[in-house]
């Protein structure tokens, strides 16, 4: 069945306000723990050298290779959910440096599909992949009092649980990094039609966010998948274009609006997500434009 693929997005409240000055830890140590601190990337990226002015132009590789040379390996990292994009991402990565960073968040509501897939990840590419899970004392409490599946019963419950097992932890891996990259694409859905390849992500810190594949179609990514024997989740496979938490994702029938299948018990304008919005424009601010704060559109998550 041919799905139209999108990321995992949530519908979240924005991630606590935390200036970033920290680094990546090194492989093998707790990726959880507080980092050494290293300078942070400022505010004048586009300012360096390297930074060509045609950017959109570039390729997908070019646009990993410049992001590592530019940040360096430590400072960057995939941040996946290990969709097919994800996985398109992980095989470039993994032919322009050895040891991609790759971050990941286990809410603990994740289907044993992508468990799979995450370790297949692992053999494929030897990657180590640095794996955020909620704080357990406030998913304790609101579990204690809401029960597990408080999701369905408000949106602000959904929202809640998003942003324990989802916001919070994102929020801390992305204090490890300088820039984050992702699997949005532009033709997923319209408020992703103006997603930059590299922009600026003002609700984490001002670090980059590259969005290598955002002129890519499906029928590229599934192609790419195909000729390069790029592991995949097998949800794909079962009618799922988006694969986030169990309890808030479902399969979708052909013709169905890719967005059908998730949190589809709330209207479709609760669906967006926040993780990636600006905390004063709800947008995202592309990097050619931060000067002037020009807003280009909405953003969602890669998770
Ligand atoms: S289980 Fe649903 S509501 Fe909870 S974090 Fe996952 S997507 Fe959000």
């Amino acid at each position: 069945m041919r799905i139209e693929l999108i990321d995992d997005s949530e519908g979240l409240t924005q991630p606590p306000d935390d200036p970033r000055s920290a680094a990546a830890p090194p492989l093998g140590e707790d990726p959880n723990a507080m980092p050494a601190a290293i300078p942070r990337v400022s505010a004048e990226l586009s300012e360096l050298p390297g930074i060509p002015d045609d950017i959109e132009t570039l390729d997908a590789e070019s646009l990993l290779a410049l992001v590592l040379r530019t940040l360096g390996r430590d400072r960057v990292a995939l941040a996946t959910s290990f969709g097919a994009e994800d996985m398109v991402i992980l095989d470039m990565l993994s032919r322009l440096e050895p040891r991609p960073r790759v971050l990941t968040l286990d809410t603990a509501r994740l289907h044993e599909e992508t468990y799979d897939v995450m370790d297949a990840a692992r053999r494929r590419y030897g990657v180590e992949i640095e794996v955020y899970f909620p704080q357990t004392e406030p998913i304790e409490r609101m579990v204690r009092a809401k029960g597990l599946n408080l999701m369905y019963e408000s949106i602000e419950n959904r929202r809640e649980c998003c942003g324990l097992r989802k916001v919070e932890p994102l929020a801390r891996a992305l204090k490890t990094v300088d820039g984050w990259i992702t699997g949005l694409r532009r033709d997923q859905i319209v408020t992703r039609s103006e997603t930059p390849k590299l922009g600026i992500d003002q609700a984490h810190g001002g670090i980059w966010k590259v969005a290598p594949l955002a002129d890519w179609t499906t029928e590229q990514v599934w192609d790419y998948v195909r000729s390069h024997e790029v592991p995949y989740n097998a949800l794909h496979d079962k009618g799922f274009p988006s694969i986030g938490c169990a309890p808030c994702t479902r399969a979708i029938q052909p013709g169905e609006d890719p967005r059908a299948g998730r949190w589809w018990w709330e209207q479709p304008d609760h669906r967006e997500c926040g993780l990636h919005l600006d905390p004063v424009s709800g947008r995202l601010v592309p990097i050619r434009d931060r000067d002037t704060s020009e807003a280009v559109g909405p953003e969602a998550s890669s998770f």
